[in-house]
């Protein structure tokens, strides 16, 4: 389960760390040995008689229920009413050692983030904002899930998401820096404007590389002076922000991210190729896109954007030469209240659970690769878009604009599996 980047196995050094499927009927373990080691002993083997490798493992392992302990803290808001609002800064806190930029990097700067706002505030240098400010530390999706449908209260409470995991990558993870924009399934104006402060570190950030001067060079005395050059991107999948953005939740998410980085989930992931001026530019921007959303307007869905507010990612659908819905097209379903997040989080899958138990085959939409999306995508964004509106044929339309062109069928096919195990009913 480990990602594959151009680097990837070019280090023999590197120790990476990666999991053997949670629900195996087969229990086992298993070692991870670095490349060098590997190949060292693939030629010992192959000596022949007289070299062998001994193992001696006594592994001490089961599947038990527990508890999680999640950090969370708040900046209690100042407004009467909008103060049991919240907008919220996460993270991921529960990798391997050493885990610098997965994920201490996220969780530190949420961390300072809340130090210093904390601070502005203590100093009146900073008005306290409306809305309350939540920080929150949990074991990264699972944590999520666990939080958001444990106490449903915090998923009623926060209205917007600023979601950090590997925020601080030097020039030697070879990381490009993103902002990524939620799924289509739910537009929101948080991911514009946190775009627009992105930009904005981008341009002073290079204006101070190229020239040496700038407004705001935002340079950590012990970091690099490289420009940020943040990248807006489209949504992609794999953290926290799914579980937030899942139509049951439906709460905006800006995720920050860093990809690739060639030492994820490896002993190599340290502190030493953590670059200090990246990690005091990231919070920044993020704070003040937050800050800001913290002190304006009060509805679920926040207000429209002012006008002349240049919207930089162009979401228009063109809609006038669609095929019109027929047969299978007109289907409509309504997503169920529960079970509430994706479907498939780290280690578990419901819907391959539960269509196992009733009988119901794989369908075929889980397996295709669209021009700019897998099967789990498509079955993310299907799921998400069934709101008891929208009918088959707007969903295949819908999701064909975001991942690539995909047969009305394979929609519809899932559509009926996932009413089948029970997630989503037909409106008539
Ligand atoms: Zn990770």
């Amino acid at each position: 389960q480990n990602q594959k980047t151009a680097w990837w196995g070019e280090d023999e050094n590197l120790i990476r760390w990666g999991h053997l499927e949670t629900f195996s009927p087969n229990k086992t373990f298993a070692f991870m040995v670095s490349l060098k080691r590997a190949r060292a002993m693939k030629d010992w083997l192959g000596r022949g008689k007289g070299h062998g490798i001994r193992l001696h493992a006594v592994v001490k392992a089961g599947q038990h229920p527990g508890a999680y302990d999640v950090v969370t803290a708040t900046i209690p808001g100042a407004d009467a009413k909008l103060k049991d609002e919240e907008i919220a800064f996460s993270c991921h806190l529960d990798h391997q050692r050493p885990g610098a930029n997965d994920n201490a990097s996220g969780c530190a700067t949420i961390l300072e983030v809340a130090r210093t706002v904390q601070k502005l505030i203590s100093e009146g240098k900073l008005a306290r904002p409306a809305r309350t400010i939540r920080f929150i530390f949990p074991p990264e999706i699972e944590g999520t899930m666990a939080q958001l449908n444990g106490k449903p209260e915090f998923a009623k409470r926060i209205k917007a998401v600023v979601h950090m995991d590997m925020v601080g990558g030097g020039p030697e993870t070879k990381a490009v820096f993103h902002a990524t924009r939620g799924p289509m399934s739910l537009p929101s104006f948080v991911h514009d404007v946190a775009w627009a402060f992105a930009d904005w570190v981008n341009d002073e950030s290079y204006q101070f590389a190229a020239t040496g001067k700038a407004h705001y060079p935002m340079v950590a005395p012990e970091g690099g002076k490289e420009p940020l050059r943040a990248e807006y991107s489209a949504y992609t999948m794999g953290s926290d922000h799914d579980v937030y953005q899942d139509s049951s939740f439906g709460i905006p998410a800006i995720y920050l991210n860093d990809w690739p980085d060639q030492y994820i989930h490896t002993n190599f992931d340290t502190a030493a190729n953590i670059d200090p001026t990246k990690l005091k530019r990231a919070p920044l921007r993020r704070n003040e896109a937050e800050y800001d959303g913290g002190i304006s307007n009060s509805e679920r869905q926040f207000s429209p954007p002012p006008p002349g507010f240049q919207v930089p990612y162009d979401r228009r659908l063109n809609t006038s030469n669609r095929p019109k819905a027929a047969g299978d097209g007109l289907l409509t379903y309504s997503r169920k209240n529960e079970p509430r997040g994706p479907l498939a989080v780290f280690g578990y899958d419901y819907f391959a659970v539960h269509a196992k138990a009733a009988g119901v085959g794989t369908p075929k939409l889980l397996s295709y690769e669209g021009l700019w999306g897998g099967g789990e995508e498509y079955a993310y964004e299907v799921l998400n878009f069934a709101d008891g509106k929208r009918n088959a044929q707007e969903i295949r339309d819908a999701v064909s604009a975001e991942y690539g062109p995909v047969a009305l069928e394979m929609v519809v096919e899932y559509l009926k599996a996932l009413e089948k195990i029970g997630l989503v009913e037909q409106v008539k």
